[in-house]
């Protein structure tokens, strides 16, 4: 994820898409550049680091003049964060100058192809193969800069919102969208494009927000013409008038980053499979494990080392791989792992866990485990991070930029990249049946539109946090893959709300906590239908008999929960071992809804950091 901003008009574009890219450092904030151009000179400076190490860096360097500019503010997914992967990007002529949002899944082949041809490439990323394809194209077939983005793009697997423009032609702008955002702020002979609204709120409140898979051609004397990539056809242009105001368009319209992450989930984790997920072929590619197939074949054991939301994602995980890929997995906090003089071989595989990539515990984890001769294997969202550039290899989570503080969307898509990895070894090892292997491949697909499903239940989830809002303590209880949920669940209530709770194994329930249970106590139980249903009744009948007030979340349809319980929330059916990705999210609006019902500061809650980087 990244923002892009755009002008084309009668003012110096500099400003404003310097203030833009401002207004769009919360999509991502890896690296910033921009490309400015006077219809003579091509001014471009790009860097790692923030909106404001460009602005220092440009405005020493460059001359800030042209009435045409783009920029982008980045979020890597292709190439570490560095002064060359940065955006914008040039073909090899130095005409055609791109800006890029999203992943474009087949760079690889198209790269070989285009090096075949000659093209030669100073970066690592996918935009720079999407603008020297789109440059072969326009110089094979003798178009123009239009007709050239649509043929490049009808070549392309992937996900982008795009702009790009042609030194000869300096009055135009050519964009497209598929699965990244893109809007068109139209002003008088001036115009704007940007990955929100935010940038250009200012100038004009007429917007149109492109479709997937529509392109449009930016033209200063012309109006704006959309068309289908595919097709050709022509789009009616259709002009929003804009009515929010500049935090609510960063928030996308969400009154908390939370909650907009939380319903970003569909999105993210279909990011996250995207590339990697061949259902129809039976098929898992993931480069970091391929290359290191042999190892984990032939490890005696992973260990997974964590913290926080990430040492829950572990704990699915070690159900997963155990479950499916027969691999001993132990699960361990990262802050006791380094400093218990652990029995680390070889023969071990260390997987590490954090959305930022930095964490300081993690870190030390994943040094120590180096320094025993472990492989170590990391799973981050920061392209180039710390723990990325420690491990031996990894798999980035591609959830783009999590703001809130309270972990989300870089939960579900941890277990989702962790999800692909044991599917992948135990295809590898043959500890599943092909047709086992499949159902999973293609439910795995299915379960963005699942997550989806389940976030209708949003405003029920708001009803009922009303009236568990002033409680002083609740129990959160899963059983199997479900028992680290209630775990997360509870982390995610304390975090934000302040209230008191635990997560613990259902059935562990009788050992301890039952004691705590009164007519007072909440408690929040997972009774999915897969997964030791019948058990779990058992224990909520156990609830009832002491007067607790019971939650229930279950399965689309359920009868005997809802018979017992004081509210169920449904979550569609799916798999015992992809549940996670479901029960999760009734469990991160409740907790939402607690803390803004208390008027706590949702996105950064007291004493809480973003991302550890002190032990
Ligand atoms: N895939 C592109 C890159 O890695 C764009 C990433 C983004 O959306 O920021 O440079």
């Amino acid at each position: 994820m990244c923002g892009i901003v755009g002008y084309i008009g009668h003012r110096e574009a500099y400003p404003i898409v310097l203030k833009g890219l401002q207004r769009l450092e919360y999509r991502g904030y890896d690296s910033a550049g921009i490309a400015l151009y006077d219809g003579k000179d091509l001014n471009l400076c790009k860097t790692k680091g923030k909106v404001a190490d460009l602005k220092t860096l440009l405005e020493k360097e460059i001359s800030t003049s042209g009435k045409l500019g783009i920029g982008h503010t980045r979020w890597a997914t292709h190439g570490v964060p560095n002064d060359v992967n940065s955006h914008p990007h040039y073909s090899n002529s130095g005409n055609l100058v791109i800006i890029h949002n999203g992943i474009i899944e087949n760079y690889d082949s198209l790269k070989k192809e285009l090096i075949k041809r000659g093209y030669t490439f100073q970066s690592d990323t996918d935009t720079e193969v999407l603008v020297n394809l789109i440059e072969d194209v326009m110089t094979n077939e003798n178009i123009k800069l239009g007709k050239a983005v649509q043929l490049a793009l009808n070549q392309v697997i992937g996900a982008y919102a795009i702009a790009v423009f042609d030194k000869n032609k300096p009055n135009e702008i050519v964009v497209a969208k598929l699965g990244s955002p893109l809007a068109i702020g139209i002003g008088e002979g001036e115009f704007f494009i940007a990955s929100d609204a935010s940038p250009f709120i200012e100038f004009t409140d007429n917007a149109i927000y492109l479709e997937d898979h529509e392109m449009a051609i930016v033209r200063l004397d012309k109006d704006i013409k959309i068309r289908k990539i595919e097709d050709d056809s022509l789009v009616n242009p259709y002009i929003q008038k804009l009515q929010l105001n500049l935090e609510q368009i960063e928030k996308g319209g969400y009154p908390h980053f939370m909650l907009k992450e939380i319903y970003e989930q569909p999105l993210a984790i279909k990011d996250t499979y995207r590339g990697r997920l061949l259902a129809d072929e039976g098929i898992i590619k993931m480069a970091g494990i391929e290359d290191n197939m042999k190892r984990f074949l032939n490890a005696d054991r992973i260990i997974i080392v964590a913290c926080g939301t990430s040492w829950h994602a572990g704990l699915v995980a070690e159900y997963i791989f155990e479950d499916l890929a027969r691999i001993p997995v132990e699960v361990e906090y990262a802050s006791e792992f380094r400093y218990r003089n652990p029995v680390i071989t070889e023969k071990d595989i260390v997987i590490s866990i954090s959305q930022s990539g930095e964490t300081a515990d993690t870190l030390a984890a994943i040094k120590l485990a180096k320094s025993k001769g472990a492989f170590v294997f990391g799973v981050c969202n920061v392209v180039g991070s710390s723990i990325a550039r420690e491990t031996d290899a990894g798999a980035y989570t591609h959830a783009g930029p999590e703001i809130g503080v309270a972990s989300t969307k870089a939960f579900t898509t941890q277990i989702t990249v962790l999800t692909l990895i044991a599917l992948r070894l135990a295809r590898a090892k043959g500890t599943m049946s092909s047709s086992d292997y499949r159902r999973h491949l293609h439910e795995l697909e299915l379960i963005p539109e699942k997550v989806t499903e389940a976030l209708k239940a949003d405003k029920h989830i708001q009803a009922i946090s009303e009236l568990y809002k002033d409680s002083r303590n609740m129990l959160y209880l899963g059983r199997g893959y479900n028992f680290p949920v209630a775990l997360e669940g509870a982390l995610k209530l304390k975090e934000i709300s302040y209230i008191h709770a635990e997560g613990y194994p259902a059935a562990e329930m009788k050992h301890g906590p039952i004691a705590l249970i009164d007519e007072n106590m909440p408690v929040i139980i997972i009774a999915t239908k897969k997964g030791h249903y019948d058990k779990v009744v058992s224990n909520i009948q156990e609830i009832k008999a002491r007067k607790g007030k019971i939650i229930g979340i279950v399965t689309e349809g359920d009868v005997n929960v809802r018979e017992l319980a004081d509210h169920v929330i449904e979550v569609p059916e799916t798999l015992e071992n992809l549940s996670p990705l479901l029960t999760t999210i009734p469990l991160q609006l409740l907790s939402y809804h607690i803390a803004v019902l208390l008027g706590k500061n949702v996105d950064q809650p007291r004493n809480l950091a973003k991302s550890v980087t002190v032990e």
